[in-house]
């Protein structure tokens, strides 16, 4: 019989690995502080919103900054964000939202977003709508994962899968291992340098399981394209009370979250890009309509991201890390 190792022999060889995995591949050398981050005209970036909105809050200034260095920037919407009960409320004065009124008001969102790209005049922008379930992405990485049960139903719009048109992949519905197959198609088409998406601390459960996909799908990506090397930037947008003191002119990080790998990086952001942002937050009319004050907090002189350390993510969990 050949010997059998012990598990410390193994838990040091996954230790021996993990380490040379990490310092082969992720990230390539100590990353860059904050003034350095390397933006250029090779730059692509890849912004992940789960909501329309996301991506101006997060990453306005950083999409310009890239336009201006001559890079790629493209947008990809998770969802429409339509299960907003409070919205379609508000936007249509009624108590009662039926589902045509929640598609409805998702459809409307998805034209705040097109119209808020253009006033960031970032150029020949590029766009893709998955609209998934708003509200429903954690789920999709548990029970909701694969074939072998009914696609998840959003109880807003009573949607089992995508519009035809918004598909990537062919006959996509809402299930953990459809979102993975299309974003890794996204990430795998369009070659990003960078990803911008939110942290897995994010404690809205559709940004948490933002990260999780993405880290999914970047996985598979990196199984095919191992010598591809993507520079992961995260941000926040759901933390307990932050972003507060919106009278501030700089954004701090939230207070009780540490800065991932790289420590926090603040983007400042030129007058020029400041009045830019402001203006593409103003195109998302129906959100400055039920929270102003939550949107106009993100308009300030600098921007927040951070580095985490390179993802081992394998969906499908047993319970989800986002609920
Ligand atoms: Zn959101």
């Amino acid at each position: 019989m050949p010997p059998r190792h012990s598990w410390t022999f193994w838990v040091a060889c996954g230790a021996v690995f993990a380490l040379g995995h990490a310092i082969d591949a992720w990230p390539p050398q100590r990353p860059p502080r904050a003034s350095q981050l390397a933006i250029s005209r090779a730059t692509r970036a890849l912004v992940v919103a789960p909501h329309p909105d996301d991506e101006m809050l997060a990453a306005a200034g950083l999409m310009q900054r890239v336009h201006t260095a001559g890079g790629a920037v493209r947008v990809v919407y998770l969802t429409d964000g339509d299960g907003y009960p409070e919205g379609v409320e508000t936007e249509d004065h009624i108590a009662a939202p039926t589902p045509d009124d929640y598609r409805g008001y998702g459809r409307r969102r998805r034209r705040e977003a097109r119209a808020a790209l253009e006033a960031l005049k970032v150029g020949d922008y590029a766009f893709t709508f998955l609209s998934f379930p708003d509200g429903g992405l954690s789920r999709l990485m548990t029970k909701y994962w694969s074939e072998r049960r009914a696609a998840y139903r959003s109880p807003y719009t009573r949607l089992d899968r995508p519009p035809r048109s918004e598909m990537i992949v062919p006959d996509t519905e809402y299930r953990g291992e459809d979102l993975t197959q299309e974003l890794a198609q996204i990430i795998a088409g369009f070659r990003p340098t960078t990803i911008v998406v939110p942290r897995k601390e994010d404690q809205h459960p559709d940004h948490c399981a933002a990260w999780f996909f993405v880290a999914d799908a970047l996985g598979d990506v990196q199984r095919v394209h191992p010598d591809r090397q993507i520079d992961l930037l995260n941000y926040i947008v759901h933390f307990d009370g932050w972003p507060f003191e919106a009278e501030a002119p700089q954004l701090p990080p939230p207070p009780g979250l540490r800065g991932g790998v790289s420590g926090w990086m603040l983007f400042s952001l030129t007058a020029g890009e400041l009045r830019a942002k402001r203006a593409a937050l103003q195109k998302h009319e129906s959100q400055m309509h039920v929270m102003s004050w939550f949107l106009n907090a993100f308009a300030r002189e600098n921007e927040v991201f951070s580095r985490p350390a390179h993802p081992h993510v394998s969906l499908p969990f047993r319970r989800s890390p986002c609920d």
